[in-house]
C-alpha cells in the first residue's frame, strides 16, 4: 500500500517536472514577473526554497519536454530522465546526480560524462541519495586526480576550530576539520560516543548530541593522562582549581559557600563539584587554599600511588558500578568517604568508577560499602525507594570457585591419593 501510494506520487511528481519544464520553455514564469523559475515556482506551490530548486533543476536537466513547436527535446541527461519518468529514482537523487555532473563536467569528455551519468542513474535505482553522492564524488577523484588532489589541499589550508565562552559560562566549539583529521576525529569519537544501556537495562537516555559530549570528555581524560602533552611548568596539564579548604569541607553541609575557580577559565565552579574533582586527586589535582596559594595537604593522603591503582583495577575493573558497559576510558579512583573529611587513600576506601558513574555516584548520592573485597552500591530512594543493595566491581575467580563450592559440592582428591597413584 505504502510503496504503490509511493509510485503513484512518483508518476505525478514526473508529470509536474515535465509541465516545469514545459513552462520554463515557455517563458511562463518570466512572463508572470518573477526573475527565476525557482521563486516563480515556490510561490505558486507554497513549497520551500530547496524543494523549489530541486525540482527546477531536476526538470530543466532531467526532463524530455517538446518546445513550442510541438519538437521533443531530449533531457540533458537522458538516463536520469529515463528514471524518474520510470519512477525509479526520486527528485533528491536526480539533484545529486546533477551536482555531481556539474562538478565532473570540466575534466571529462562528453562520452565519460555521459557514462558516468548513466552509472550514477542506475546506482540511484536501488541506493539512497547520500551513498550515491559518495559515488559520484569518488567518479571525479578518478576523472580528475589533480583536481581532486587541489581540493584536499584547499580544505586542509581552509581547516579551522575555534572556541569560545557563551553568556552562560558554556564552552561553544565551532570547527571545519579537513578529511584526514574528520576521520581520525570520527575514530577517536565514535567508540566512545556509543549509547550504552542504564543500570536497570533501560535504553541510554541521553542525546546523540550529550553522548559525543560525553566523548570528548573521555577523550580529554584521556590525552591527559596519556603523559604526552606537552608540560607547563613541569605540571602535567590537568584542571586546576582553587577554593578554599573550608568551604571544600563544607560543601554539601552549610549555606555561605564560596564556589571555586578554574583556573584555565577564571569561571566559578560550585564547591560541590569541585569535590567530585578532587575526589581522584591523581586525574585532577586541585590547588586548594584560599589566596589561590597550594594547601599543604600532603599528596600521600590525596592519590592513590600506582601499585594501589593497579589492585583498585583488578578489584574494581575500570568501573565497579553494577552492569556498567562503559568503554575503556580513564578510570577514577574515588574516595567513600572523601580525603577533605579525612577519608584513608586505601583499598577499603577507595572504588574505581567510568567519569560517567563517577558522576551518578556524586549527584545521587549512592551509599558504597566494600564487603568481602567488593564494593556493594547502595542506590538513593530517588532511584529505588527500597533501596535494595547491588553488588558492583566484577565477579572474580575465586569467588566463583566458592559459590561452585557450595551449590555444587564434589569431593576433592587428596594430596596423598596423587601421590599414591
Ligand atoms: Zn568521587
Ligand atoms: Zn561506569
Amino acid at each position: 500500500m505504502i510503496s504503490d501510494a509511493e509510485a503513484v506520487m512518483r508518476a505525478a511528481m514526473a508529470v509536474q517536472l515535465r509541465a516545469i519544464a514545459e513552462a520554463e520553455e515557455r517563458r511562463i514564469p518570466t512572463g508572470q514577473g518573477a526573475r527565476k523559475t525557482e521563486t516563480w515556482l515556490r510561490a505558486t506551490l507554497n513549497i520551500a526554497a530547496g524543494e523549489a530548486k530541486n525540482r527546477v533543476l531536476a526538470a530543466r536537466m532531467a526532463t524530455e519536454r517538446t518546445n513550442l513547436q510541438g519538437e521533443t527535446i531530449p533531457a540533458e541527461l537522458p538516463a536520469t530522465a529515463e528514471a524518474i519518468a520510470a519512477g525509479a529514482m526520486t527528485v533528491a537523487h536526480a539533484r545529486v546526480i546533477i551536482d555531481g555532473v556539474r562538478r565532473m563536467a570540466p575534466v571529462c569528455t562528453p562520452v565519460e560524462l555521459g557514462q558516468a551519468e548513466s552509472m550514477l542513474a542506475g546506482y540511484a535505482r536501488d541506493h539512497c541519495p547520500h551513498d550515491l553522492a559518495k559515488l559520484a564524488e569518488r567518479i571525479r577523484y578518478y576523472f580528475d586526480q589533480d583536481g581532486a588532489f587541489r581540493t584536499e589541499e584547499v580544505q586542509h589550508a581552509l581547516r579551522e576550530l575555534h572556541y569560545g565562552t557563551a553568556a552562560d559560562g558554556m564552552t561553544v566549539i565551532n570547527a571545519r576539520l579537513d578529511r584526514e583529521t574528520g576521520a581520525k576525529f570520527r575514530a577517536a569519537l565514535q567508540p566512545l560516543a556509543a549509547p550504552r544501556p542504564t543500570v536497570d537495562g533501560e535504553p541510554d537516555p541521553r542525546g546523540p548530541g550529550q553522548r559525543n559530549a560525553d566523548a570528548l570528555n573521555a577523550l580529554l581524560d584521556i590525552a591527559i593522562a596519556s603523559e604526552q602533552l606537552p608540560r607547563s611548568g613541569g605540571q602535567r596539564p590537568h584542571i586546576t582549581v582553587t577554593i578554599d579548604f573550608d568551604d571544600l569541607a563544607r560543601a554539601l553541609r552549610e549555606p555561605g559557600v564560596l564556589p571555586g575557580t578554574l583556573t584555565a577559565t577564571g569561571q566559578p565552579i560550585t564547591a560541590a563539584n569541585v569535590r567530585r574533582l578532587a575526589c581522584d586527586a591523581e586525574i585532577l589535582p586541585v590547588v586548594l587554599g584560599s589566596d589561590g596559594l597550594p594547601l599543604d595537604v600532603g599528596r600521600a593522603e590525596r592519590t592513590a600511588p600506582p601499585h594501589l591503582r593497579a589492585a583498585l583495577q583488578l578489584r574494581d575493573g575500570t568501573c565497579a558500578f553494577p552492569a556498567c558497559d562503559r568503554p575503556p576510558g580513564t578510570p577514577e579512583a574515588h574516595h567513600i568517604e572523601s580525603w577533605v573529611d579525612g577519608g584513608a587513600t586505601d583499598l577499603a576506601n577507595l572504588v574505581m568508577l567510568c567519569g560517567h558513574h563517577h558522576r551518578a555516584v556524586h549527584t545521587q548520592h549512592w551509599t558504597i560499602t566494600v564487603e568481602d573485597n567488593r564494593p556493594v552500591f547502595t542506590p538513593p530512594t530517588t532511584v529505588d525507594p527500597e533501596r535494595r543493595p547491588r553488588p558492583g566491581g566484577r565477579p572474580v575467580g575465586a569467588e566463583h570457585n566458592t559459590l561452585l563450592q557450595q551449590v555444587i559440592p564434589r569431593p576433592r582428591r587428596s594430596e596423598e591419593t596423587t601421590h599414591a597413584a
